[in-house]
């Protein structure tokens, strides 16, 4: 076994489920357990390593040339209640690979190499992403109600802004995740060299009709709101899979009023989701949306915008090198957007540029104890980031140019 599968291993066996899943969430005993582990496997490294006051980990390998500035690689530490072993660990176990690698190949970097390890990422109370947010300055700890929730994990808003880090000496931040899709897996491709993390639209739907007897009422003088919904939702799920093969819809929540079995249903309320990179295929799908919806018989809607989180492109210049280390390595692999959020978000928020290296998950399945990414690809996805590393360095992000603006 190589020795970041090995590593893999080792912090997988920390808050591991008779099921084989595991729980490490953030802040909780194993999420700390596991993360001394890191910190002791980097500070073999020769790195100077820290954990901040909302437990983020962070090591520091110094470069020869302070004026070169850094370049930063992270994911998170935590996994949801019952995850698998790769979410989040693959990329700084990752990260700690190439580390290992310049000292095994005797090489010092121009740039200090910085490597996060984020906590409480997936969602919780605190939002997800929570450690890289507080890291880039990306969040409001005085909106109401939000002390009380910090104070859960014996934190305060004061903590929170202190932890905020000066991001102007980042060059870049790379982050090396499994896709949680089946794209790769099913096209077998090896790598993923992602071109942004798609939005995320949401609106919660209201279908009103009129409740009524669902004995006496004949079939034509209904006004059923969860028909009308039904059917609203079918069109939307149809003109969604016409529209583009890379958006997507979900219905993920239904709910029916007044909900008895003898009642026909006077009110529906559901929410849709939409994703995509392109913020006109949401704009369009919604706009489908709302055109079919007024065609529904025997029912109104009504549309409330929950959520608009735009999509967040890679930078060009990296998506260009990640593409070409993996050319010149003859790696199978594809341009493609991520559809699932990431540490990247907030640090992209706060200038930094960044650059995404997704390697398969099998069968797509991810938050769960059968997530699976083969030992090889683990090993060829840490090859490629450190591949990209030794580039930048040598190169510089700067120097690499307006050439690659066109890449979308
Ligand atoms: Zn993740």
């Amino acid at each position: 076994m190589s020795r970041l599968n090995e590593l893999l291993h080792q912090a997988g066996s920390i808050g591991r489920n008779g099921d084989g899943s595991i729980t490490r969430v953030g802040f909780s005993r194993e999420y700390f357990q596991a993360l001394e582990l890191l910190k002791e496997k980097m500070e073999e490294l020769g790195m100077r390593t820290e954990t901040d006051l909302v437990g983020n980990l962070h090591g520091i390998l110094p470069g020869t040339d302070p004026k070169a500035g850094i370049i930063a690689i992270g994911s998170h530490l935590d996994t949801v209640i019952r995850g698998g072993l790769y979410d989040g660990m693959l990329g700084v176990a990752g990260a700690i690979e190439a580390a290992a690698r310049l000292r095994e190949e005797g090489r010092r970097l121009r740039h200090s190499l910085e490597i996060w390890g984020f906590n409480m990422e997936e969602s919780s109370v605190l939002g997800g992403t929570f450690g890289s947010r507080c890291v880039t300055g990306k969040i409001d700890p005085d909106v109401p109600g939000y002390k009380e929730k910090l104070e859960k994990f014996g934190l305060s808003p004061e903590i929170v802004r202190s932890v905020r880090r000066d991001l102007e000496d980042y060059k870049c931040y790379l982050e090396y995740h499994i896709e949680q899709g089946g794209r790769l897996d099913a096209s077998g491709t090896d790598i993923g060299v992602v071109s942004g993390i798609v939005s995320v639209v949401r609106y919660d739907v209201t279908a009103r009709g009129m409740s009524n007897h669902a004995g006496t009422t004949m079939m034509d003088s209904r006004k059923d709101a969860l028909t009308g919904m039904a059917k609203l939702i079918v069109g939307a799920e149809k003109r969604a899979r016409e529209l583009n093969d890379t958006l997507v819809f979900t219905v993920g929540k239904l709910s029916v009023l007044p909900g008895q079995e003898n009642v026909i249903p006077g009110q529906a309320e559901a929410t849709f989701e939409m994703r995509h990179m392109d913020k006109t295929m949401t704009d369009q799908l919604f706009a489908d949306i709302k055109r079919m919806a007024e065609e529904i018989p025997d029912c109104t809607f009504e549309f409330s915008n929950s959520a608009a989180k735009y999509s967040t492109p890679c930078d060009p210049r990296l998506i260009r090198l990640i593409d070409q280390v993996c050319e010149k390595k003859n790696i199978r692999h594809m341009i493609m957007p991520s559809g699932a959020f990431h540490d990247a978000n907030p640090m992209a928020q706060a200038g930094v540029p960044i650059g995404m290296i997704f390697v398969p998950s099998v069968k797509g399945i991810s938050h769960q104890g059968e997530e699976y990414t083969a030992p090889h690809h683990v090993d060829l996805g840490a090859d490629v980031l450190y591949e990209t590393v030794l580039e930048l360095d040598e190169k510089g992000l700067e120097q690499m140019g307006a050439a690659a603006a066109a890449i979308k």
